[in-house]
């Protein structure tokens, strides 16, 4: 029987921030969360942002979304999607409301970090092929050396046709890497800073070591390669002008820890989000405001480009859908509200002192929300309102979801963007929440199975809400 609870352990309860594991809250969690996480597994296995789109489209198709065609009069529950240049996608569910009352929407990014190709990629050294590449988003260079890596990506031939490449994680095919130096020769570099250890021109991927049999030409090795790639892809040298090509780390994503409470994968940053949302768009039936889960590209390189949330395709999509229902854009934007989900830095023990202990995230505890986010005294932030975060945390509280409010570490240690400044330029109440993340940027990241499931459980209520924004 438990004790009978002393006169502060009541008033601490009444008036004290009751924060706990969700393991302790609910130990049960953790079978509903490994169930949930085998479809985020799956999602997993498309690497780059085009991947990603070609995995949604047979989803989408099977749970009924159309392709969006303005001008269509949308009742509440249908299902529709816009598709931006094969990389970023909307996909919306029609409220019962007029979007003039604002719509729901949530953003995650389907790009991660990794290493583009050059244009000019191919080169031959001392008997061997590599491919040059200039890594894409912030990394830590010395993490991507030998590591198995996988290459990816869309070359487009003369011809106008396209081939897409992905090789390099089955058993049955090649692998590649990036070497490094010997211990026994690398008195100097073992002296250099982090930063310095390996350096960008350095990272080129090992692609063969054969040459091509002739006495007579030259650079017979890349000649053999670029053979290989001519017979298996149709390609030649100068398509690689006309490509995206990139490689990312070749590792599955595996189920992490005895318990198997958590996954050890690449780009969890920012897929983990990337599915929370997705999930949640599909379990949508007849929401109260029309929802709008979108998957943007590039914001590991700051947002920039057509496919970035920079660009005007998401306001030209909301002006689209107001022109539908014969209301003004600036009417919808300024009555929808914004979850930007993006991960947030887990606390980790081994390099705690660069956490502010009441004030990060832990793995386990739920999705972290960031009010703020910016370094330099909140310098680039959008920094969420006390009315937009009272909004939010109302709909959370009513769903009985869990969550943390953390920053990503202490004060001007560094820190980080993310969409939300984007979103919030068009006149939308956003907050940033995501997933906790162990080893963030890195070829494999750590999350807490739980807390994937709880953004889910978290987006869910923000689009089952009927709860106006009043502010
Ligand atoms: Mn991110
Ligand atoms: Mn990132």
């Amino acid at each position: 029987m438990a004790a009978k609870k002393s006169k502060g352990q009541k008033l601490a309860e009444e008036i004290l921030t009751k924060r706990e594991p969700l393991g302790e809250t609910d130990n049960g969690l953790l079978s509903e969360s490994i169930e949930f996480c085998e479809g985020y597994k799956a999602f997993l296995g498309n690497k780059t942002e085009r991947e990603v789109i070609q995995y949604v489209f047979p989803i989408l198709k099977e749970n009924k979304y159309r392709e969006y065609k303005p001008g269509t009069k949308y009742k509440p529950g249908d299902k529709f999607y816009k598709v931006n240049r094969n990389k970023t996608i909307m996909m919306c569910t029609k409220g019962k409301r007029p979007v003039s009352d604002g719509i729901r929407v949530t953003v995650a990014h389907i790009d991660s970090p990794r290493l583009d190709f050059k244009p000019h990629p191919l080169f031959e050294d001392a008997g061997m092929a590599f491919f040059k590449t200039h890594y894409y988003g912030g990394i830590k260079k010395y993490q991507w050396t030998t590591i198995p890596l996988s290459l990816r990506g869309v070359v487009y031939k003369k011809d106008g046709t396209s081939v897409m490449i992905r090789i390099g994680e089955n058993d049955d095919e090649p692998s590649f890497c990036i070497t490094d130096l010997l211990p026994h020769l690398a008195q100097n570099q073992m002296r250099k800073t982090a930063s310095e250890v390996v350096e960008g021109e350095q990272l080129n991927i090992l692609i063969g070591s054969w040459p091509f049999d002739d006495e007579e030409a030259k650079s017979k090795v890349k000649l053999a390669v670029m053979k290989i790639l001519n017979d298996s892809y149709g390609i030649t040298e100068d398509d690689f002008e006309a490509a995206e090509l990139c490689a990312v780390p070749a590792f599955k994503p595996r189920d992490m820890g005895f318990d198997r409470s958590m996954i050890a994968a690449y780009g969890q940053d920012d897929s983990s989000c990337a599915y929370a949302e997705f999930a949640a768009e599909l379990a949508t039936k007849k929401p109260e405001f029309t929802t709008m889960t979108i998957f943007a590209d590039k914001e590991e390189t700051g947002s920039d480009g057509v496919t970035g949330m920079r660009s005007y395709f998401f306001r030209d999509f909301v002006e689209d859908l107001a022109q539908d229902e014969g209301c003004e854009v600036r009417n919808v934007l300024r009555n929808s509200a914004c979850l930007s989900c993006d991960v947030g830095s887990a606390f980790d023990p081994a390099y705690g002192e660069v956490y502010e202990r009441t004030n990060c995230s832990y793995m386990g505890c739920g999705p972290c929300i960031a009010k703020y986010d910016g370094a330099r005294g909140k310098y680039s932030t959008n920094d969420a309102s006390a009315e937009m975060m009272s909004y939010i945390l109302g709909i959370f509280r009513d769903a009985k979801v869990a969550w943390q409010i953390g920053e990503l570490g202490k004060i001007d240690q560094g820190g980080g963007g993310t969409i939300a400044s984007e979103i919030s330029v068009h006149d939308i109440d956003t907050v940033d929440i995501g997933v906790p993340v162990l080893s963030m940027h890195a070829p494999v990241e750590v999350v807490s199975k739980a807390d994937v499931y709880m953004l889910y459980k978290a987006i869910c209520a923000f689009y089952a809400s009927s709860k106006p924004k009043d502010f």
